[in-house]
């Protein structure tokens, strides 16, 4: 079982190199083989978090100072508790020193309470600046993960889910942040505390040194194994609590259509069986943190109680004083707990290592869409756009998704797309912000190939509105100046009225600072494609995508939408995909797309004198008696 559980965490683990399309490790021929590559990821993944800790090298420098003095001093304190006793003893029993033994027992008692301050003081230090180093970390592995998510392409977000992204950047993030604090600190204060101790314990008296320390090894097995167990279902538990995540953010996410179904049965049986696989593994791991616990203290127990029957035997042979008993029992007792600690510390390295291994994976992910080399700004001139002989396909895709597609536009002409649902429409305009890059043929821009120019520059002079209009739970200004926050009020005003939204947006009470989104004011689906028009029309842009932009805009609308954007669609080039013939009969070239290729080309009348297959479009959108489109257009 455990086995399996190693395997999935595993899986996940290597599933980003999976994903980006990078080679994996060849086939391991033996286990030997895998736990060699999983030991030697592990080490190169704690070697690089040590350097990520130490960009802070003071902060490291005072932690590990602070722990090693907090730790020393520490053992300090049962030899002082062992002195006071014997010198209490001396001044019970009276006798002629019986004021000197109780100044002695004065100074011992001031030493040991400033030797408790500071020690509590350095700790103190140990743990501020220990958790300052893991904080700067992870505040800094944050931002990296952040960026990077920002730049990775498309195919890797169109293959990753995003609750496992969120999951990665939440808690895999975190398992490596904690790494510095509760397990590079802890090996400095373990190796002194026992290393050192143990020393003093066994130069002391032999058989009663190792008889104190009797119960490490068993309480050190124990509690790695239990936090290993523990780590193991934790990932397991994970993996559940992330199947959770992603089913309330579908139920969330597409709340209407389970109402609509009235699946909220169905919704709820699939979230219980998730909750009960977490719930009982939630139980697993009580289980098996409290019978281990019992194992433990049990275990010190018995080792106290052997301590004091062969200690106190030695005090009344005289062969040692009560106050080393006492100092022996109060050691067992201070070493108890960092013993203890020991499975968190391995827990800490266990956790650091497989979180680690999947972050790094992420953030050293190519990016396969980027800035060439000797990538320029893009100079637009005359404004023309030419596909040549364009190809592509996606990942994994069995045939090509398009293949010699080959057009030019102009300044001020419209292009119109028109073709059945997953004929490569989309992916067609997807490929001229370069969300994907050609795999055969070019695109250019003023002659200008775009895979040449830069990144911000090509997709600065390319705008596209898409059908689904995402919103930011931001004012309706900010949404609509999202590409150009410093774009003034008056072009933003004159966006929306081209998008024939200004209307509505000046009935509304706060007008353009109503705040829309997931937590705004709900916008009609039409409305949300305006709004999602206007922001791009405030770009400017020298390339316009309208890919199904108006599916929800009535004609009436879309017609005024046309009309007031006849001054804007002057100076660029459009591109209109519609399934609607009169969006895009206009347009000074319409391109028929069947399975990845233009099958038809030319104006609208001369597509309908073809008598092909947009020729059987249109007899389809124009049932008998109805006005034909092109008069409903110019009307
Ligand atoms: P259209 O816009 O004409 O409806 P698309 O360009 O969206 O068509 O899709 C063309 C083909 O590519 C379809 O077969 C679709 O399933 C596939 N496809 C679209 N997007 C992706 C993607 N991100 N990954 C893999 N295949 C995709």
């Amino acid at each position: 079982m455990s086995s399996e559980k190693a395997e999935s965490a595993k899986g996940r683990a290597t599933s980003f190199a999976k994903i980006s399309g990078r080679r994996s490790s060849p086939a391991k021929t033996s286990l030997e083989h895998a736990a060699d590559a999983q030991w030697g990821r592990g080490l190169s993944t704690f070697v690089r978090i040590s350097r990520l800790t130490l960009r802070h090298p003071w902060q490291v420098a005072i932690t590990i100072v602070s722990t090693f003095i907090a730790a020393t001093l520490q053992l300090f304190i049962p030899r002082l508790l062992g002195r006071a006793v014997d010198q209490a003893h001396g001044v019970v029993s009276g006798g002629s020193g019986g004021a000197a033994a109780q100044n002695a027992l004065w100074v011992t008692a001031i030493t040991l309470l400033v030797v408790s301050i500071l020690r509590g003081l350095f700790t103190m230090s140990q743990n501020y600046y220990g958790e300052s180093v893991g904080h700067r970390t992870g505040y800094e592995l944050r931002l990296a993960f952040y960026e990077k998510i920002q730049r990775l392409s498309f195919s890797f977000h169109d293959k990753v889910h995003t609750g496992d992204l969120i999951t990665l950047g939440m808690l895999d993030l975190e398992g490596v942040r904690m790494f510095f604090s509760t397990g590079l600190v802890r090996v400095v204060l373990l190796s002194v505390l026992v290393g050192v101790g143990a020393y003093l314990l066994i130069s002391t008296d032999l058989v009663l040194g190792l008889l104190s320390l009797s119960f490490v090894p068993f309480v050190a097995w124990r509690s790695s194994v239990t936090n290993i167990s523990l780590r193991l279902t934790w990932n397991t538990l994970q993996e559940r609590l992330s199947v959770l995540s992603r089913v309330m953010e579908e139920n969330l996410g597409g709340i209407r259509v389970v109402r609509a179904f009235a699946a909220q049965e169905h919704e709820l049986s699939k979230f219980d069986h998730s909750s009960a696989e977490a719930l009982e593994l939630a139980h697993k791991r009580v289980n098996i943190r409290v019978s281990n616990t019992s194992a433990m203290n049990f275990s010190f127990l018995a080792a106290m109680c052997l301590v004091l029957w062969v200690g106190g035997n030695k005090v009344i042979d005289g062969e040692i004083s009560v106050g080393t008993l006492a100092s022996f029992l109060t050691f067992m007792t201070i070493l108890q707990m960092p013993v203890r600690q020991l499975g968190l510390m391995v827990n800490s390295f266990a956790r650091a290592s497989s979180c680690g291994t999947r972050l790094f994976e992420l953030l050293d992910l190519e990016l396969p869409i980027k800035d060439a080399p000797d990538a320029k700004d893009l100079v637009v001139t005359d404004g023309t756009l030419r596909f040549d002989n364009v190809s592509f396909t996606y990942e994994g895709a069995g045939h090509p998704t398009l293949s010699g597609v080959s057009f030019e536009a102009r300044r001020g002409e419209t292009v119109g797309i028109v073709g059945p649902p997953g004929s490569g429409k989309s992916t067609l305009v997807h490929l001229l912000p370069r969300f994907y890059d050609v795999d055969g043929g070019s695109i250019t821009i003023d002659g200008q190939d775009i895979s040449k120019a830069t990144l911000q520059s090509l997709r600065r002079a390319v705008g596209l509105v898409q059908q689904d209009s995402f919103l930011f739970t931001t004012s309706i200004e900010n949404n609509i100046a999202y590409g150009n926050p410093w774009a003034r009020e008056q072009r933003i005003e004159r966006a929306a009225e081209s998008a024939q939204l200004h209307n509505y947006i000046a009935g509304l009470p706060a007008g353009y600072g109503t705040i829309v989104g997931e937590r705004g004011v709900s916008l009609s689906g039409g409305q949300r494609q305006r709004l999602s028009i206007a922001r791009s029309l405030v770009l400017k842009p020298a390339v316009m995508i309208f890919d199904d932009s108006t599916a929800a805009i009535d004609a009436g609308t879309e017609q005024r939408i046309r009309s007031a954007m006849k001054r804007f669609a002057k100076d660029r080039v459009n591109l209109v995909i519609s399934h609607r013939l009169s969006s895009l009969m206009h347009a000074d070239q319409i391109l028929f797309v069947e399975d990845g290729r233009i099958v038809e080309r030319g104006t609208h009348e001369e597509l309908l004198a073809m008598g092909g297959r947009y020729r059987a479009l249109y007899d389809l959108q124009v049932r008998p008696g109805d006005e034909p489109l092109q008069t409903a257009e110019a009307s």
